[in-house]
């Protein structure tokens, strides 16, 4: 079976979870409401896009 021949440092390991984040990456607020939504997509609380297109409502 493979073994790791060292310990994993301190700094090695925090390092690596760098990139373990609480939320999905690509939220960014909406011009329009202020409400987070995903980046490059229609708001889905108002149907806003690009500041003024206006999808649905
Ligand atoms: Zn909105």
């Amino acid at each position: 079976m493979a073994v790791p021949q060292r310990r994993t440092s301190k700094t090695r390991r925090d390092k690596r979870r760098t990139h373990f984040k609480l939320e999905v990456p690509g939220m960014v607020k909406c011009d329009n409401c202020g409400e987070s939504k995903l980046a490059h997509r229609v708001c889905k609380v108002c149907g806003h896009y690009k500041k003024r297109e206006i999808i649905s409502q």
